[in-house]
């Protein structure tokens, strides 16, 4: 697990700074303003640290701690006393690389990495806050005032690769943001049109027409991801933990499609959820035809979920014959479905064709007995934080010639 933040030596700032981190092939590509730029001393050769590369007007430098003795002379150390924003890293210097964007935060003395070139689980995180209580919530909400986000992302979205093929916008809920979500995705579709941008949202806000309609036409390859967790009003809300609430996102549902949106249901795999799947997907094809792919996820054991073992694990070993119901029903109807976190070794080899390896590569594990597995290189693996208590019975190494049959 590679971490996003670490501590950070930073002078010469008075405020936070967003910062393309930049190598000599950054510079010359030249896509970004000097100034919104930061020099890796890491990845400078030796000879090419020269006065004039460092007096380029960078935003800053940033190397590793400590900074002076990475210097050929003395070069660095009469930067870092000239009072210029630099930041020295500490811990795993392969925490940011060239072509990631750093967070550097002079009065934490931290730095954060708010996008990853390479990573396939790059988020923009719209806000704490939350309308929903979910049991099994991975971020459990925090009812500050964070407007200033907006302004935040749109600056960062400017700093990330025209090149990234995805992006989630994620919290808490990113329509709490009301009109700020829109102008998050206008931003995206300005810096980054070819970028996929999923929207990962509970959808109760979105009754509101005026709000959903904001989205219309806004991104050509905009997809909102929202949770359904039961076939019945008692079911999803239990397990949101808000009354009203699957009534609310079913509005928001309808506002999306009538706003011409592409639309993705995630089912996380809780108990109560799993044991009525079949009956949920039942619904899902009945009632919202207009839903491109269905998404079944293993459960994140953290946050809230933590406090939550006994009403939400159920070992996806013992939910085969439902999970395999589900995706046939799906695929019949010419639905997508991606099955996601779920180890290759808990479900049946039909269902490989549908798992993903869906686990963002900072927060993404396998377990010792992974080691001798033939199948590792395509199986989601875990995440970081799993425990025995949260791992099937299942887990066993696939032998090659399974692999090859
Ligand atoms: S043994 Fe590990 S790598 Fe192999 S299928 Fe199971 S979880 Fe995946």
């Amino acid at each position: 697990m590679l971490p996003l933040e670490t501590k950070a030596a930073i002078t010469g700032l008075t405020s936070p700074l967003l910062v393309k981190l930049a190598g000599l092939p950054e510079l010359a590509e030249g896509q970004f303003p000097l100034e919104r730029m930061a020099l890796d001393l890491r990845s400078v050769p030796r000879h090419a640290m020269t006065p004039e590369l460092l007096d380029l007007r960078w935003g800053a430098l940033v190397g590793a701690q400590p900074l002076a003795d990475n210097a050929p002379d003395s070069l660095l150390s009469q930067a870092w006393s000239s009072g210029r924003p630099m930041a020295a890293l500490q811990g795993d210097s392969a925490i940011a690389k060239p072509g990631d964007v750093l967070e550097l935060d002079p009065y934490r003395q931290r730095a954060a990495v708010r996008y990853r070139r390479g990573d396939n689980g790059n988020v923009l995180f719209a806000t704490e806050r939350c309308n929903s209580y979910c049991l099994m919530c991975s971020q459990p909400p925090r009812q500050v005032e964070d407007d200033w986000r907006v302004q935040h992302l749109c600056d960062l979205v400017d700093l990330i690769d025209g090149t990234e093929p995805s992006l989630a916008i994620s919290g808490g809920e990113p329509t709490l943001l009301g009109d700020g979500l829109a102008t998050v995705v206008a931003k995206c579709s300005e810096r980054l049109p070819d970028t996929h941008v999923h929207v990962l949202s509970n959808g109760r806000l979105l009754g509101d027409v005026d709000l959903a309609d904001r989205f219309e036409g806004l991104h050509r390859h905009l997809t909102w991801g929202i949770p359904l967790y039961g076939d019945h009003y008692a079911l999803h809300d239990y397990v949101v933990q808000s009354e009203g609430a699957f009534a609310q996102t079913l509005r928001g549902l309808y506002a999306l499609d009538a706003a011409r949106q592409r639309i993705e249901i995630r089912v996380v795999l809780v108990k109560p959820s799993l044991e009525r799947l079949e009956a949920l997907v039942r619904f899902i094809l009945r009632n919202l035809p207009f839903v491109e792919h269905v998404a079944l996820m293993g459960i994140e054991p953290i946050g809230f979920a933590k406090a939550h073992h006994a009403a939400l694990w159920a070992d996806p070993a013992d939910y085969t014959a439902q999970i395999q119901g589900a995706v046939d029903a799906l695929s019949r109807r010419g639905t997508d479905v991606s099955l996601y976190n779920l180890p290759l070794c808990t479900i049946p080899e039909s269902l490989w064709p549908f798992a993903r390896q869906s686990i963002s590569n900072w927060k993404n594990d396998y377990l010792d007995a992974c080691s001798s597995c033939a199948v590792k290189h395509r199986c989601s693996g875990f995440f970081s934080w799993v425990t025995p208590q949260w791992t099937s019975r299942a887990i066993i190494p696939i032998e090659l010639d399974l692999e090859a049959a």
